[in-house]
Formats: structure tokens, sequence, C-alpha cells
């Protein structure tokens, strides 16, 4: 059992008043968690402090070459009170899949989900209350050498911050209007793109305000390449539903391994749906669209669930996906996922954790 030290702030924030209100990723909770990573010492001093600034040297290593990685899960605030996660481990299995791409240390992900339930407890009360609004979790890990030079680093943080959120995309569960990027690229293989890297972030910045330009909202991205092939998008996997059939890019190493398009994969194969994972070209998007066969289109992420897609620009060819207006894939999917994730349908896949108590 993971050894935790508790530093709790004596002033506590106001909670926000009404959570019909909350956006994304701006107000963060009294409390994060927090340890260290030496060489030769291993991960050691996890601790819960009041959220504040961290100091760090002009020169961490973080700053200049970027070796970090992040992850992004949810608690979920069930009618009866109780608080629940959606399939923990299988974040903190990623994150050491990032890790060995950017040579961080591996962690130990019993002791980061027992960490994650000591500040949960802490912070219980921030979990928000109305369905569709939840408290979002965010674990990271950068290197913190003082040292300009590069080379994999010796001394790393580990850090948990929480938000609470309401729903991810201003426009609701409204379908989003998505641009296809032809110029500019994610991702190649050999890269990076199936870790979570700011990297992967940092390099799509570009795109995503091309898109903006545009009135779009989110950047559907091609293979690097050929810039042929669909990969995903900004921060969700894409799907599509073709002649009934439904279809996602195959996980060739550029694309993120989603979780929430890891479970929406299972849920429509339980569901009797075949689901086709390969490689699929934009061109056989816009032949499906003028054959009329083009029935749904959405993404799946952590932060929006399942988002339907209801417009797609590539080039000069704009296609309004099944009336603008979310489709029966889409729909099931999400009420499947966010009745299991508010706990208000059973579990029959077993993938809900509920809040173990920690005693301080
Ligand atoms: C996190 C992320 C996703 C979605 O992953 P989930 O585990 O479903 O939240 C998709 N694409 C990118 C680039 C991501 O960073």
């Amino acid at each position: 059992m993971l050894d935790i030290r508790y530093e709790l702030s004596s002033k506590l924030k106001d909670k926000p008043k009404d959570e019909s209100k909350l956006g994304f990723g701006n107000i963060f909770t009294d409390h994060i968690f927090i340890m260290n990573y030496d060489t030769g010492k291993g991960w050691h001093d996890a601790r819960i402090v009041p959220f504040g600034d961290i100091s760090l040297s002009p020169a961490a290593m973080c700053l200049h070459y970027g070796q970090e990685i992040f992850e992004g899960l949810k608690a979920y605030r069930t009618k009866d009170g109780s608080i629940q996660l959606f399939r923990p481990d299988e974040n903190f299995k990623r994150m050491n899949v990032s890790n060995e791409r950017m040579v961080i240390p591996q962690v130990n992900e019993q002791d980061c989900l027992d960490g994650l339930m000591a500040l949960l407890n802490v912070e219980k009360d921030w979990v928000p209350h109305t369905e569709g609004a939840s408290l979002y979790i965010r674990p990271f890990i950068i290197s913190t050498d003082p040292y300009v030079g590069v080379r994999p680093a010796d001394h790393y943080l580990f850090i948990i911050i929480l938000s609470p959120s309401g729903a991810y995309y201003s426009t609701g569960l409204n379908p989003v209007k998505i641009y296809v990027e032809s110029r500019y690229v994610r991702a190649v293989r050999g890269g990076t793109g199936f870790a979570k890297t700011a990297a992967n972030y940092a390099i799509s910045l570009k795109g995503q305000d091309e898109a903006h330009k545009q009135d779009y909202e989110q950047v559907l991205w091609l293979d690097g390449v050929e810039q042929k092939y669909v990969e995903e998008v900004g921060s969700m996997n894409i799907f599509f539903v073709i002649d009934g059939k439904i279809v996602t890019p195959a996980l060739t190493g550029s694309v993120l391994p989603g979780i929430t398009r890891k479970s929406a994969i299972e849920v429509c194969k339980k569901r009797g749906y075949e689901v086709e994972e390969r490689r699929i070209s934009i061109e056989e998007v816009a032949k499906a669209y003028d054959d009329g066969k083009l029935d749904e289109v959405f993404g799946t992420g952590t932060a929006a669930v399942i988002s339907p897609v209801g417009h797609l620009k590539w080039n000069d060819k704009i296609m309004t996906i099944n009336d603008n207006k979310i489709g029966p894939v889409s729909q099931m999917l999400y009420d499947t996922m966010t009745g299991i994730q508010w706990g208000t349908i059973p579990d029959e896949f077993g993938w809900v954790v509920p809040l173990t108590e920690v005693r301080e």
C-alpha cells in the first residue's frame, strides 16, 4: 500500500454554484497528488498538498524538450451520491505505454490508482451532482532536471490535478463540424502518435487554428505519409457507420488507443453490430457519402464521450451527415456509455470502479 503524506489546505475554495455553467478545464480543486522520481531511488514521497504553483528551474528539461506524458479520466457521481470511475486501470496501463515511448520511468499502476483514490477521498465534495457534469482527472509526468541538453532525465514529478467540468462541447450533443486537414500532419508511424504526450498536441495547434478560422470545431487528421487514410480527430478517435457497418481506423501506431474507442467497440459488438478496425481512406468516406451510404460519423473520447459529426469538410467537399442530427448508433453508444458512467443503467461490462474509502 502506498504511503501518503497529507498536508491539507486550511482555506478551501468555494465550490462552483451553478453546475450547468461549468466549462471544461478551467476550475481546479483544493489539493493535488504529487510524487517524485530520482534515478536510483525510484518513485517516492507521495503526498497530497494544496493546489498551487510549483517551482521549477528555468532549465527544467520538460520546458525545453517536452519530455512529458499525461492521462485523462473522470469521476462520476451516481444518483445515490456515490462516486465511481470508468476503467481507471486502463489509464494507468496506457500511462506506462506512453512512459516507455518517452523514456520516462515506469510507474506502479496500483500506486497511481491508490494515490488517485486518496486524492478523491479528500476532494469528494468537488465531484459535481448534476448528470452530465463530472470531475475531470488529469494525471501527468514531467521531467525536472535543470539541464539544457538532450537526454532522458533523472528526475521527474508525477502529479494529479482535478477539475470539475460540464459538458465538453459548448454545443452539447449537437453534431460538431469537422475539418479534414490535408496540409499538416499530427503523427507518423514510428513517431509518438500512440503515446499521450504534449508533443502530439503542440504539433496539432496549427491545423486546429486553421479549422477555427474556417468556423470548424475540430480537425480530422489523415495519415502522415500519404495523407490518404483517416487517423483521428484532435482528442477523439473517429468512427464511421457505412451501410450499417461500423468502421474505425486500426491502431497502426500513429493513432491514440482511446479507452472510449475500445469500450465503444465492445458495446457495438455486444449489441450485434459488425465492427471493422482497418485502414479507411478519406476517399472511401467521400464515396460512401456520394453513394448515400455514410449513415453516421462520430468521435469518441473521455471528455465528450460520444460526439456526433454533422459536417465534414475535405478540401472543397462539404459532407452533411445524417441531416446534421445524431444518428441511432451514436445515440445508443452515448446512452449506454453515459448510463454506465453515471450509474443509471447496470454495468454489464464490469467497467465501473467505485471510489474506495481511504483513511488519512
Ligand atoms: C486521449 C485521446 C483520445 C481519447 O482517448 P480516451 O481514452 O477515449 O479518452 C483520442 N485521441 C487523442 C489524441 C487523445 O489524446
